[in-house]
């Protein structure tokens, strides 16, 4: 049980909802990943497929990938100890190797060379992984692909009370593997909005993660968000890009508001996010952890819950299980 003393019912409903809106987010834009883009009058479904192909309800890397870092923090303190980010890199690529059902680009070389280098050298694979990726940068190659984003929910888990610490731990998973500085900074601007979402509920963390990036492109970032709540979330396809990734996962959000009551709360902005087409399940898995921070597993829909599975053997219950003992370790107990 998570200390109800610390949390209210509606905070662990919220947190229960940031995974568990992230995998179905996933196994719903599977289907539709790369292919035509779902016109309006389309509804998305859990019908498996994709690139897989999946089966139905199966989550996909991005999931699969989230779940690495939700395991190490299940069995970490410091979310950001070389422990917790050396399991995480092992498990990285035991997935590469045994439960990788998709893998994104940059990501599979950086995990290949990791492999590689790590046969030659021995040495920490978190440490080498991220070497990589910043040689990747450094040497100018375009490395801020969505990869990083996708999978960054689970850290906003271990720090509901320490936003300076969750911009640090968004920061410092992206890199090992994604170079870029952007990447970074989009992890960082959604982690805070989905930690301010389990907290407050409300949306309001995303424009309020503004100050904690470097000042020198915060107007760029605010910038980046007018632009996401203008045009609709299919203007910024193709969306394999990290900016472009949050941009239609922000707009799918805002341009579908719904009200406390709405049976449609989590489904409608979900849903417009997989129609924003081109990486459907990777622009909806961000969407939807955003989503399901605000509103709650409660809004998630059953038969969303009942199907959500995936890499390597969760089903929804596992997933909240995962979380609850995230938000156990994680939680400072009142004396
Ligand atoms: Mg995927």
């Amino acid at each position: 049980m998570i200390p109800s003393a610390v949390f209210s019912p509606d905070v662990i409903d919220r947190a229960a909802g940031t995974l568990l809106g992230a995998a179905c987010g996933d196994a719903l834009g599977v289907p539709y990943e790369f292919a035509p883009r779902l016109t309006e009058d389309r509804t998305p479904e859990m019908v498996g497929g994709g690139l897989g192909p999946y089966e139905p309800g199966e989550y996909s890397d991005d999931t699969q990938m989230a779940v690495c870092i939700a395991e190490a923090l299940r069995d970490h303190d410091g979310p950001r100890s070389p422990e917790a980010l050396e399991q995480t890199g092992r498990s990285f690529l035991t997935w590469f190797r045994e439960g990788a059902s998709d893998i994104g680009v940059q990501t599979a070389r950086i995990l290949k060379d990791t492999e590689r280098a790590l046969a030659e050298h021995g040495g920490g694979a978190a440490e080498a992984m991220t070497r990589r990726s910043e040689r990747m940068f450094e040497e100018g190659e375009r490395c801020a692909g969505n990869g990083s984003l996708m999978r960054t929910a689970p850290l906003a888990l271990a720090h509901l009370d320490d936003r300076e610490g969750l911009a640090e731990s968004a920061a410092r998973y992206s890199r090992l593997t994604h170079g870029d500085p952007l990447a970074a900074q989009a992890c960082v601007l959604w982690c805070e909005a989905i930690r301010h979402s389990i907290v407050h509920g409300t949306y309001d963390g995303v424009r309020g993660g503004l100050d904690l990036l470097p000042p020198s492109v915060r107007g760029g970032w605010e910038a980046r968000l007018d632009k996401a709540e203008k045009e609709p979330p299919s203007f910024f396809a193709p969306n394999g890009f990290v900016v472009s990734a949050l941009q239609a996962a922000w707009s799918a959000i805002v341009h579908n508001p719904v009200d406390e009551s709405s049976p449609d709360r989590y489904a409608a902005p979900v849903m417009a996010a997989v129609r924003a087409g081109d990486d459907t399940d990777t622009v909806a898995a961000i969407a939807g952890a955003l989503v399901g921070a605000r509103w709650g597993r409660s809004a998630i829909p059953a038969s969303y819950l009942d199907a959500v599975h995936g890499w390597p053997g969760y089903r929804a219950a596992g997933l909240g299980e995962l979380t609850e003992a995230i938000l156990r370790r994680h939680t400072r107990h009142p004396a």
